[in-house]
């Protein structure tokens, strides 16, 4: 019987990897969650957890009251999920936090020995360098969720790794897919949160709809499988079924597929290499009929652009599109910007940052907190 720990266990991944967890006896040792104090406290309940961490202080007292006389230990903000990466007896570390608050855990984790089923994407995004390497120098094994890497993953098993040519990375193409810039001018936080096949936080779905969050995979694949930008071609592909695929030098193809439901993925990360029974429905691909394959639209999706130039340049540089994104995404949420200005905001990071080996945490870090306040200032220069 495996062990693991779940950080972000009140998110989409969260909640589906507790339910594949009780598919197949999984034990969890903790759990993390920002501050829906509700819903962590019935998930430390139904599960056992020993350890419960609520991120956000301020829900301490909430977390408190509503596990009241439950034996269990709980831990609260940044520190609260460093504690947990690093707890004995763990297996593997789920880590699905939104946003750069995933890196340090990841780092944590490694450092302990833990392996770790990785749905962070920030993590790699920001702090690639240095997690790889620190992974590789530990023999720390990194399971990738997110299904597009998922499927690379799986398209990797019983192949030569040098023998790959590149990757076919696939993207859905959000909400917003066809349209052209002066047809986004005006589009409203609700429409760029109807996302046509998968169900997901708010973060990750206004990411779907700039198309940022190709851009952070094309990233965060550069990272897991060691390869060079031209080696990566995005694909649009409208019905999510392909959810990515591997050419190798002698030219077969090979993809995953599937229906979009993250439970296969994340029980591949959690059971691997074990393929059981998942919670989930069979692929029909008759009920499909067709499956429609696209190159990107890159002058409209600017976020997917500036990621691939962000990676291009190498350096800090990932870590400052992806935290010049996250501004903008909370400010476009709180209905601050428009949605074409998260684009601007993410190229105005790129251009203003001065770039520099990314060496260290430290180095992240400070570049996460500098871009954070420049993004911040030019939010105030569009709001005057
Ligand atoms: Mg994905």
């Amino acid at each position: 019987m495996q062990t693991i720990t779940v950080l972000g266990s009140t998110g989409s991944i969260g909640t589906q990897a507790l339910e594949v967890a009780e598919k197949h006896n999984i034990k969890i040792k903790a759990l993390a969650a920002n501050s829906n104090t509700e819903l962590l406290a019935r998930q430390v309940k139904q599960t056992g957890a020993e350890y419960a961490c609520i991120c956000n202080k301020s829900r301490e007292a909430s977390l408190r009251a509503a596990l009241e006389g439950c034996d269990v230990k709980i831990l609260t903000g940044n520190e609260g999920l460093k504690t947990i990466a690093q707890l004995d007896g763990v297996d593997k570390m789920l880590n699905s936090v939104v946003g750069m608050v995933g890196l340090e855990p990841t780092l944590a984790a490694i450092e302990k020995g833990t392996d770790i089923a990785l749905a962070n994407k920030e993590t790699l995004v920001a702090g690639g360098e240095l997690v790889m390497k620190r992974a590789a120098e530990k023999g720390i094994k990194i399971y990738p969720v997110d299904s597009e890497h998922s499927a690379i993953f799986q398209c990797l098993q019983g192949n030569k790794r040098e023998q790959l040519d590149k990757i076919i990375l696939t993207a859905s193409g959000g909400p917003f897919y066809g349209k052209k810039r002066d047809e986004l001018k005006n589009v409203t936080v609700q429409q760029a949160l109807n996302h046509p096949n998968w169900s997901m936080g708010s973060k990750i779905t206004i990411d779907s709809a700039t198309l940022m969050n190709k851009g952070l995979e094309f990233i965060e694949a550069m990272h897991l499988f060691a390869l060079e930008p031209r080696q990566i071609e995005v694909v649009v592909h409208r019905q999510s079924v392909v959810h990515s695929a591997v050419q190798y030098k002698d030219f077969s193809v090979i993809a995953q597929m599937g229906v979009p439901d993250m439970k296969i993925p994340i029980q591949y990360a959690l059971l691997y290499p074990d393929r059981v029974e998942c919670p989930t429905r069979e692929l029909s691909l008759t009920d499909y009929g067709t499956l429609t394959f696209e190159k990107p639209d890159y002058d409209t999706f600017d976020c997917l652009t500036a990621c691939i130039h962000a990676i291009t340049m190498g350096g800090i540089m990932p870590a400052a599109a992806n935290a010049a994104n996250e501004v903008a995404v909370r400010a476009f949420l709180d209905g601050r910007i428009s949605f074409l200005q998260i684009g601007e905001l993410v190229r105005n990071a790129i251009s203003t940052v001065k770039n520099r080996p990314c060496d260290c945490l430290e180095t992240v870090l400070e570049t996460d907190r500098q871009t954070r306040a420049l993004t911040e200032e030019r939010i105030l220069q569009l709001d005057s």
